[in-house]
């Protein structure tokens, strides 16, 4: 059987798939296999196969954090936001969710119980899994609070893993350092809260975000971690940044630890943005700005 047809026993496949379809920068490269495993078994019959044929594989969500290289990946993606997307919710506000639900979706539907918890989540545009592999956050809260444990596949084990070992801190987590490992689902705790002061929080932060980001263009959110007592925003203002564009790639007028796509920009525009910035603010601050935005497919 050919390696294609042998992988769509175990999921979708689409071959040579351009990650610009799949990445909220509208950037990237093709990938050689990009699959959608069906359940678990199908999963791991997929890393069987691939650990046999030595190629490599990646995960991905929503790519919404993600900034893929110009270059193919000769490798497999798997992205788990088609077949791995169920939710539960018991009466005491245990919240069982696979890793590829939107955690938007969840935020809605947690507020739709009347559930307070996921509110700082109602307008991140990744999935359950992407979001802890990033610790992602908001408004002083992130998953990594709400958080009691991550089911992960990891060296061809299913198995639970407590809060208190996955290491989180603002926008880190142990995955970020075990990359092999895959986040399966998560048991989130949520309290009972009013349901109109929930929907009233999420709605009004709704209209903050659309207000100071520029969700109109192509953009992974913020480019860089914000540094120890700083704003990384404030301080690329303050090297005059804003507006600067290399490219297709464009300093967000709105909000200016934002690079939008404004059309045709390739990774390498957005890199070299990214690069000049650093520069700048090593030089004129003594600052290291690190990156929030992962990097795939990087040569160097
Ligand atoms: C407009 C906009 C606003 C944003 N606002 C915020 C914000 O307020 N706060 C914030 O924290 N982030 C924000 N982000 C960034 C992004 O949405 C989050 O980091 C999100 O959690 C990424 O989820 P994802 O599913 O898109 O992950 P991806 O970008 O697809 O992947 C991110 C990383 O997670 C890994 N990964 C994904 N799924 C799994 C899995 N199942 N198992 C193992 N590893 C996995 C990937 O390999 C990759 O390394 C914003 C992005 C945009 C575009």
């Amino acid at each position: 059987m050919k390696l294609l047809e042998k992988l769509s026993v175990y999921g979708d496949v689409e071959y040579q798939e351009p990650l610009s379809k799949h990445t909220t920068y509208r950037i990237g490269g093709k990938s050689r296999y990009f699959i959608y495993p069906k359940n678990i078994m199908c999963l791991m019959s997929i890393l069987d196969i691939l650990k046999e044929e030595k190629i490599t594989f990646r995960m991905l969500g929503k790519g919404s954090n993600i900034l893929c290289a110009d270059e193919d990946y000769d490798g497999a993606i798997l992205c788990l936001d088609r077949y791995f997307n169920e939710f539960y919710f018991e009466e005491d506000g245990t919240c069982v969710a696979q890793a590829g639900t939107s955690i938007i979706l969840l935020a809605h539907e947690a507020m739709k119980k009347s559930f307070s918890g996921l509110e700082f989540a109602s307008g991140i545009p990744g999935t359950v899994g992407g979001a802890v592999f990033m610790n992602a956050g908001a408004y002083r809260s992130d998953i990594g609070s709400i958080l009691t444990k991550v089911f992960v596949l990891k060296d061809g084990i299913c198995t639970w893993m407590t809060k208190e070992e996955l290491a989180f801190q603002y926008r880190h987590s142990i995955f970020q350092e075990y990359r092999h490992w895959i986040i399966l689902g998560v048991e989130l705790k949520l309290t009972h809260g009013d349901q109109k002061e929930i929907r009233d929080l999420m709605d009004s932060r709704r209209k903050r975000r659309i207000e100071a980001q520029p969700l109109d263009k192509p953009c992974a959110g913020s480019v860089f971690r914000n540094p120890p007592n700083g704003q990384a925003w404030e301080l690329i203002e303050r090297i005059g940044y804003r507006g600067k564009q290399v490219g297709g790639a464009k300093v967000s007028e709105k909000h200016a630890n934002f690079i939008i796509n404004t059309g045709d920009a390739k990774a390498q525009d957005v890199i070299s943005l990214i690069t000049m910035i650093q520069k700048e603010v090593k030089q004129q601050f003594d600052i290291d700005l690190i990156t929030e935005v992962e990097k795939f497919n990087w040569k160097q």
